[in-house]
């Protein structure tokens, strides 16, 4: 399910990569996109070629459905063009899917890895179920203390698994600093980059060597696909496609199409998003409801000037917190919106609202992050779409009297 990158595209702006990205004419044939290939069977001329099949274990090859065909292989490649560096792509059948199939390429029985503590709740999830059953040692370290991470590390730790923004609580973290002191210390670093996306924090050039993404999220854009996806450069690129053989990871041909028309507007979805999050972010920081607001771009939020000297963009997902007030005031509030769906996922074009809890999943991080006050605590993660800003503000701003009590 891989390909390695065409190289012609790389100098150009992203945008402009977006729309030729895996567009190769051997898998477009005289059209724009490549067909959906169905198949599992791939039919060889005669018994010489068919022996010949397995030895040659390569990108952009037929032998069996299990290695996908063109369809696969260009959504693959057009990931590889977005991201400096790679050497190409695997893709998994889920976000989690392509976690574990990093986790399961870097770990042995006896390895200790190290994982943020404001991951995504399924990896941590991974790290206290499969890994540790597998002998593995999961340890979660506070990304914003330098100094304990690198005492975190011990002879046997192999990998580092980072994630920024964090999950729900959304603080940036200095992610080259992190990927530097995991290289010096020996271990391969891996990022969830799923919410800047390669177009807002390039991994590989700041330093990390595995970038990994849901693109069940911003490249699927429309919230009707699971996929996943880890780019590398060539050595560890190798092992990780290796990995996904043995572990038998395959997409469907049809959600890699969906995906590959999904990618050729991420970078517009993108921006609107991100434009439209810093207006609301920017409104609702000045509401006397509003404690804080855990959004990445907004002036003041923590981790934005990180943000802003690594990253080149953003999305719509971000946080705030309740001045006060209950789990049910809160409740109400996200009951009372009409223009947000009340759903897990984000990334889709529309507008998605859910109440969080993070102290739940962390074991040495506060919430709610400093400066707060104790009763600050109830939060809601927002998912800004491609609906109009002033649209949502005037929604949120009804329901803001449903937690008022009014
Ligand atoms: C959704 C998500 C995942 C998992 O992706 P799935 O396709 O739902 O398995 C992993 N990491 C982050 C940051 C996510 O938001």
């Amino acid at each position: 399910m891989t390909v390695n990158s065409s190289k012609r595209l790389e100098d150009l702006e992203a945008a402009t990569r977006i729309v030729g990205a895996g567009r190769r004419s051997e898998w477009t044939g005289p059209v724009v996109n490549p067909p959906v290939w169905r198949a599992s069977t791939h039919l060889y001329e005669n018994t010489a070629a068919l022996a010949q099949g397995p030895r040659t274990n390569e990108d952009g090859r037929f032998f069996y459905g299990r290695r996908g065909a063109p369809t696969q292989w260009a959504l693959a490649d057009a990931l590889t063009a977005l991201e400096p560096g790679a050497a190409g792509t695997v893709l998994y059948p889920s976000g989690v899917a392509a976690i574990a199939g990093v986790m399961l390429t870097l770990l042995r029985p006896g390895d200790v890895v190290l994982i943020t503590d404001n991951a995504y709740d399924p990896t941590r999830s991974m790290g206290k179920g499969l890994l540790t059953d597998m002998g593995i040692e999961p340890r979660f370290f506070d990304p914003l203390d330098l100094d304990a991470y690198e005492a975190a590390f011990c002879d046997r730790t192999r990998a580092v698994l980072l994630e920024a923004p964090g999950s729900l609580s959304m603080e940036v973290c200095d992610l080259p600093a992190l990927a530097r002191i995991a290289r010096e210390k020996g271990a391969v670093s891996v990022l969830d980059n799923t919410w800047a996306s390669p177009l807002g924090f390039a991994g590989l050039s700041h330093g990390i060597d595995v970038v990994l993404m849901a693109l069940t999220k911003h490249v699927g854009g429309h919230s009707d696909l699971m996929m996943g996806s880890a780019s590398a450069g060539p050595e560890l690129y190798a092992k990780l496609r290796g990995r996904a053989q043995q572990l038998g990871n395959v997409v469907s041909p049809d959600d890699a199409a969906l995906a590959l028309r999904g990618l050729r507007t991420l970078h517009l979805r993108l921006a609107h998003e991100a434009q439209s999050a810093l207006e609301i972010a920017t409104w609702l920081s000045k509401r006397p409801e509003v404690a804080q607001v855990l959004c990445p771009m907004l002036p003041g939020a923590p981790g934005h000037d990180l943000w802003k000297r690594d990253f080149t963009g953003g999305c719509g997902l971000f946080s705030f917190t309740f001045r006060g007030g209950d789990a049910a005031a809160r409740n109400r509030f996200i009951d009372a919106l009409t223009l947000f769906g009340i759903g897990y996922s984000w990334g889709g074009f529309e507008s998605l609202a859910i109440p969080i809890e993070p102290s739940a999943y962390r074991s040495n991080m506060a919430w709610p992050p400093a400066p707060a006050a104790e009763g600050d605590r109830h939060g809601v993660r927002l998912a800004i779409g491609l609906e109009a800003p002033g649209d949502l503000i005037a929604d949120i701003e009804q329901a803001l009297e449903a937690w008022r009590g009014q």
